[in-house]
């Protein structure tokens, strides 16, 4: 069968022929792949930036937002049927029995780092036809109405999970426990989501469906295509090149929350001083600055103490986190529909794979397509 490789030792990115992988264990599960995402983290892999080939490989095959079908079950399944279609984890726990985080079903937190993930740390990933899971453990049932966008609940999981850490975090405020038994917890708080690609848009998806006045902040100048998704969900889109952070913050109040998504560019930390007391930041982007930024550092924590604030850094998602995503994007489908599908830019057969991993292209999601030729 075919699938896309990426060479670390001679730094290539190739179409390739990979053996057919099959069920060998009652508890294993074949999958057809359907649909994959390619997102920045895919691209820094491509760019050798990082990622790990299996130990056993010369190659690691990339792709970790998946759809799936099941296709065959092996004799010990019971929780899926063939014809079912799946959502898979990325992250799967490490082997260290003292690792707290692995024990508890929680490899988003695990504490050695000798995790492993799907197209990114040791293991393959789904830019390929076929793949055989050891259970269902790391597999998420997906209604099969959520066939066209399924494929952007991995992204989506990143949001959940900094949205159930802003619900846990904010514990510490007495009357806060009260807001979020309401239908509407976010309401009368305002969300900053840096970033309007897939992870931010999403994001802002979701804070507005959890009642938070939401301005999504990115580079380019309005008009353009993301800022228009922006409008249709009902978020305020402001352009970072138009609008610096001091003059937004006095042109919309202070900020509650800060979601970035925007994969460490100095605008992410220029924020900072502009946000409200009580105020909670989540980084979810790797930095990768093209050179070192700086910022004055005493004011920044004098800051954080004086106002109370939390900083917070959140990797990768855990179960639970998916099983939100899957709901909210059947929320989402009802609610936007048209917006939801518009995050797809284009779907496109496995041979442009390489391409589109090695070039970024105008738009906002590339999904490719394993069964298509
Ligand atoms: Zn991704
Ligand atoms: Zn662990």
């Amino acid at each position: 069968m075919k699938a896309i490789a990426v060479f670390p030792e001679s730094r290539e990115i190739k179409y390739i022929e990979h053996p057919e992988p099959q069920i060998t264990q009652p508890q294993q599960v074949k999958l057809k792949i359907l649909d994959v995402g390619i997102c920045g983290t895919d691209r820094h892999i491509c760019a050798f930036n990082f990622g790990e080939r299996p130990p056993d490989s010369n190659y690691l095959i990339p792709g970790h937002e998946a759809l799936a079908e099941v296709i065959e079950i092996g004799s010990a399944v019971e929780e899926l049927q063939v014809g079912d279609l799946v959502v898979p984890e990325v992250r799967r726990p490490c082997l260290d029995s003292t690792c707290r985080a692995c024990q508890a079903g929680q490899q988003d937190y695990c504490y050695t780092g000798t995790y492993s993930e799907r197209g990114i740390q040791e293991l393959h990933g789904y830019m390929t036809e076929m793949v055989v899971e050891e259970s269902t453990r790391h597999l998420h049932y997906v209604p099969p109405q959520l066939r066209e966008i399924a494929v952007l609940t991995e992204p989506l999981t990143i949001a959940e999970k900094a949205y159930a850490q802003i619900v846990q975090i904010q514990q510490r405020l007495p009357w806060f426990p009260q807001a979020i038994t309401d239908q509407q917890p976010g309401r009368g708080l305002k969300a900053l989501v840096l970033g309007a690609g897939p992870i931010g848009l999403l994001g802002a998806m979701l804070f507005i469906s959890k009642g938070f006045e939401t301005i999504i902040y990115s580079r380019s100048p309005i008009p353009n295509e993301k800022a228009t998704l922006a409008q249709e969900i009902g978020a305020t889109y402001v352009s970072s090149m138009e609008t610096r952070p001091e003059t937004l913050a006095r042109q919309y109040g202070p900020i509650d929350v800060v979601y970035e998504a925007v994969d460490a560019a100095p605008i992410a930390i220029e924020i900072l001083p502009h946000l409200n007391r009580n105020a909670i930041y989540l980084f979810t982007s790797p930095a990768t600055p093209e050179e070192p930024f700086g910022i004055d550092a005493s004011e920044a924590l004098r800051t954080l103490t004086m106002r109370n604030q939390v900083i917070v850094g959140t990797v990768n998602a855990g179960p639970a986190t998916f099983t939100a995503a899957i709901e909210d994007l059947a929320l989402f489908q009802q609610r936007w529909p048209h917006t939801l599908s518009a995050l797809i830019t284009e779907r496109v057969p496995l041979t442009q794979a390489p391409t589109l991993l090695t070039q970024k292209r105008p738009g906002i999601k590339y999904v490719v397509n394993p069964a298509r030729s």
